[in-house]
């Protein structure tokens, strides 16, 4: 796309050396200039969020547990589950160590790839709530969100790395629930506290599907092989 002008290349002696000189020159710095343009060309607004380079995802691991997510489970409502507590589907996973009880209250909770937090705070339905924003290689989006921490360790805006401990396992709002996580990821840019429901109706299931995807089916399919 972009004409690199042809340096003459003389054919003698010393000259010629010059030549190819000047010509690796130019071209290395029409690289330079080429990439540096590619970093605030068409997608330049999605790479800088407040004026910090999201690092691009080099591929995924579970939030809790090890990086295979060895030694828990989704014990609690699954992706797509019937919420009777929230008169909805459960756009996301419920992660436990099986039979822990409220023993997991306070485990790490790691981010699941690179990315930029792009929420950190506190929600009366949510209690403690982490947002993370990934951008994967083909320039697309995805987002990963971590529900009733005991306790946040990044704020809004910082680049964090792949199994960054980012909070630590909690019971929600008032203890209201058993310790567990509540994760989602979603497709679509969604507020922290988005819910599939408008005015008290749950949407419809295929409804869901377009903006929440199931966590474990994505982390799975795009793994970070260690
Ligand atoms: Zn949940």
């Amino acid at each position: 796309m972009y004409n690199v002008p042809v340096i003459p290349i003389y054919r003698e002696g010393v000259t010629l050396k010059f030549g190819k000189y000047v010509q690796t020159v130019v071209v290395v710095l029409l690289a330079v200039v080429i990439s540096g343009c590619s970093l605030t060309g068409r997608n330049g607004d999605d790479l800088l969020e407040q004026g910090k380079f999201m690092p691009m995802a080099d591929g995924f691991d579970f939030p809790v547990g090890d990086a295979d997510g060895n030694g828990w489970g989704i014990t609690g409502y699954d992706f797509l589950d019937w919420s009777s507590v929230s008169n909805s589907w459960h756009p996301g996973e419920d992660w436990n160590i099986p039979g822990a009880g409220n023993y997991d209250q306070g485990e790490p909770v790691y981010a699941i790839g690179h990315g930029q937090v792009v929420f950190s705070g506190w929600n009366t339905a949510l209690g403690h709530v982490v947002l993370i924003k990934h951008r994967l290689p083909d320039n697309t989006f995805v987002w990963s969100q971590y529900a009733h921490l005991d306790r946040r360790d990044v704020n809004q805006g910082d680049i964090v790395q792949r199994r960054q401990q980012i909070g630590t396992v909690g019971r929600g709002p008032n203890n209201r629930f058993a310790a567990h996580l509540h994760f989602e990821i979603r497709s679509v840019e969604l507020p922290y506290n988005a819910w599939p429901r408008t005015n008290g109706a749950a949407w419809e299931k295929s409804k869901v599907v377009q903006y929440w995807l199931r966590p474990s089916k994505f982390i799975q399919e795009n793994r970070y092989y260690h």
